[in-house]
């Protein structure tokens, strides 16, 4: 049986990994997917636009969209409220169509306990792809240097773990290259045909 709704879509990963960059790269590309627009409390940058960057919002109206259950997920992010705005999300797939969500590690958590069924993705910076394919790879490496390894990079694996994908973001267009055969393999996964 076909399952007609879009594909819910959440790049995530570490601080500074360039999200950002890698979705918007997507965004400028031209795919049939669509993009979640963030509500956030911060104040905009130079060449941010409301309603194409984010929804700036007060800190109150932000705190009503809480209360009034208009978001899908929200988090604290460096003294600001970063939130995704749930109706548009769920017109969205609902219409068949795909929808990417960038966010930060806790509400790509929090989706993911109300979106089982979405593709995770995990953005990692090429340094812990390097390191994880040494852990991984070499059977033989001395058990200190691992664990010692593992404790700077621990956070950030354990987050990995519970992700579908892991891409690495060492060059932007590979990054986006990968997402694009990401989205492509889950329209092609028998459990969704
Ligand atoms: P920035 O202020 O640099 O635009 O974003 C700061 C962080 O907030 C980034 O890691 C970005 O991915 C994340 N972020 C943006 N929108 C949302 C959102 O709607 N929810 C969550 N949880 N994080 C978001």
């Amino acid at each position: 049986m076909k399952d007609d709704k879009g594909l819910l879509i959440v790049l995530s990963g570490p601080a500074g990994v360039g999200k950002g960059t890698v979705c918007n790269a997507l965004r400028n590309e031209d795919t049939d997917i669509e993009y979640s627009v963030s509500a956030t409390t911060r104040q905009p940058r130079a060449g941010e636009t409301h309603g194409i960057n984010y929804f700036f919002k007060t800190k109150q109206e932000f705190e009503e969209m809480i209360e009034n259950n208009k978001l899908l997920e929200w988090a604290k992010y460096v003294d600001n409220y970063y939130g995704t705005p749930l109706d548009y999300v769920e017109e969205t797939i609902d219409k068949g169509k795909d929808i990417i969500l960038e966010i930060e590690v806790q509400g790509a958590k929090k989706v993911k306990e109300r979106y089982p069924d979405g593709v995770f993705i995990f953005l990692m910076p090429p340094s812990l792809a390097e390191l994880r394919n040494r852990i991984v790879g070499r059977g033989t490496e001395n058990e200190d240097l691992i664990n010692k390894r593992m404790n700077v990079a621990r956070e950030e694996i354990d987050m990995m773990e519970s992700y579908d994908y892991v891409v690495e973001n060492d060059e932007v267009e590979k990054a986006v290259e990968r997402i694009k055969s990401i989205v492509t393999a889950e329209h092609c996964k028998k459990d969704r045909l």
